[in-house]
């Protein structure tokens, strides 16, 4: 089959007989119909869709070596830094064309997380999960599968390890091993695009020691298995979505998170690709958390290009746009957009080999990335607030529009510069309220792919403080023991990198040191 389409792709989630899906209260069938989850499903549909746009196609095809193939950009392994950078380029044009999180990005980082870890495991001489690992990769690429990634847990008492919670199932466990397969129950929370996915590919969601074992668990699952349910969770506004409207929800296109509740499920063995391997969970974090925060310079900077676009059409529309204050404010927000948009791109194009055939992000640039993005969407939207005034608090509904009683009185008292309509000015209000004020924009922006902390843990880890305190030494005068080498950035490996350099070793040792 190889590269599907977005119909094809909306077909194939229709018909769902053993998973349980609840919005608001209500068990939902079908999610390609429902007014809450359908503009969700419609942004997940993009990702098909743009391997058949003429404006995408050349970034979202790319030829796979596992089934000799072109496949979707979204289901493939990178093979390059060039192919690092068009992920992020691919997800600043899908930002343009639904102006909300697509929630595809989660399960392909999935997908080259495992490829690094299962390779890596191989290199330490456990060989059979990256077997199983590849025969899963070639179903997915030949299917065109949507996966969505389960990382977060539920995490109960945030002080605790996993096996010191009061409720046991606080993270995802194996309750149960046979020769078929394992059982697991717990919670995964938050997971992007969970209702409108194929396949689920859980990973652990933090670093595990011995004591965890049962939590060290990587599998991946079809959506639609006995003993899944997934609770969608609400959004601002998202009740619009119910008034069967066109302007006030902008019902095209939204993202949707759920917690996905495994009650004994049943995983087939050839389905798990970590089972108890706690000594890999630190590594395999570190790697997951790096690609998706890389990923953050593309589609967040594409929706600082939505957010500018609006704000420069509102300008319009009362005719401030020359101001120089309004053009300085529109300058900034350029400068902010462009800014996350460099560190993707940085952390794409300085990526590294940690082994033969598997790139990985530069560990530094894409937390950097992931870490302007916790805070430049936020001023983005302040400025947008801003330039586009009080309006975007206050505008009347689109019903209001529609009376006939008022509508005229909207038109004269709504309208700025000639050539624009009151309805103009309510579509672009809504259009920046949903998108600069989104889950996705705001919340998703700082909390996503890790909260903020998470991304300062990373840069006292990697960034060599000692060496650059020996550098300001020698230069103040003082005593110093600096050491200059070639290398240029003041970083030290990540565990990744070091676990990689000891499987190196292993290899050349086993090898005799060819
Ligand atoms: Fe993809 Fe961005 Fe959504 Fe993550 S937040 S799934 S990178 S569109």
């Amino acid at each position: 089959m190889g590269i599907r389409t977005g119909q094809e792709y909306l077909d194939s989630i229709k018909v769902r007989n053993k998973v349980e899906i609840y919005v608001m209260g209500k068990e939902v069938k079908d999610v390609t119909t429902n007014p809450f989850l359908k503009p969700s499903v419609l942004a997940f549909k993009a990702t098909f869709d743009s391997a058949w746009d003429e404006d995408t196609k050349d970034l979202a095809r790319v030829w796979s070596p596992f089934i000799n193939e072109e496949v979707n950009r979204f289901n493939h392994i990178h093979r390059s830094p060039e192919d690092l950078a068009a992920k992020v380029k691919l997800l600043r044009k899908i930002s343009h064309k639904v102006g909300a999180c697509f929630q595809r990005c989660v399960g392909y980082d999935a997908l080259n997380t495992l490829y690094i870890i299962t390779e890596l495991m191989a290199q330490h001489g456990k060989t059979e999960p990256k077997e199983k690992f590849i025969e899963y990769l070639k179903t997915v690429q030949k299917k065109d599968l949507a996966l969505a990634g389960a990382m977060t847990d539920a995490k109960g008492v945030r002080t605790l390890k996993p096996h010191e919670q009061p409720n046991k199932n606080a993270y995802v466990r194996i309750t149960e091993v046979t020769k078929d397969g394992i059982y697991v129950s717990g919670a995964k929370a938050n997971i992007t695009g969970v209702a409108a996915s194929e396949e689920i590919v859980v990973l652990p969601t933090r670093a595990m020691g011995p004591e965890d074992q049962d939590y060290a668990v990587a599998f991946s699952i079809p959506t639609d298995t006995e003993g899944i349910k997934i609770i969608v969770g609400r959004q601002l506004n998202d009740a619009r979505r119910l008034e069967g409207g066109e302007i006030d929800a902008l019902p095209y296109f939204y993202n949707h998170e759920g917690l996905v509740i495994f009650d004994n499920v049943f995983v087939s063995m050839e389905r798990v690709f970590l089972m108890r391997d706690w000594q890999y969970t630190s590594q395999l974090v570190e790697i997951f958390s790096a690609y998706h925060r890389q990923g953050y310079g593309g589609c967040k900077a594409g929706l600082g290009d939505v957010i500018i676009g609006a704000t420069y059409n509102l300008a319009k529309q009362i005719g401030v746009e020359k101001a120089p204050h309004v053009q300085d404010k529109i300058n900034e927000e350029i400068f902010l957009t462009e800014t996350m948009y460099a560190a993707g791109i940085a952390a794409s194009l300085n990526g590294i080999e940690v082994c033969p055939g598997c790139w990985w992000v530069n560990p530094m640039q894409a937390n950097v990335t992931k870490h302007l993005v916790t805070k430049f969407p936020s001023q983005i939207t302040q400025l947008a607030i801003d330039i586009a005034g009080g309006i975007l608090g206050t505008a009347p509904s689109e019903w209001d529009l529609k009376n006939p009683k008022i509508k005229e009185l909207l038109a004269k008292y709504l309208q700025g510069v000639e050539g624009y309509t009151a309805e103009d000015r309510i579509r672009m209000v809504r259009l920046l309220e949903n998108v600069a004020l989104g889950v996705a924009f705001q919340i998703e922006s700082v909390h996503g792919a890790g909260s903020p902390a998470a991304q300062r843990i990373m840069f006292s880890r990697l960034y060599n403080l000692s060496y650059a305190e020996e550098v300001a030494k020698r230069l103040a005068g003082m005593k110093s023991n600096v050491k200059f080498t070639k290398k240029v950035e003041p970083w030290r490996e990540s565990e990744t990198e070091k676990l990689a350099k000891e499987a190196e070793k292993s290899t050349v040792t086993a090898s005799g040191g060819k």
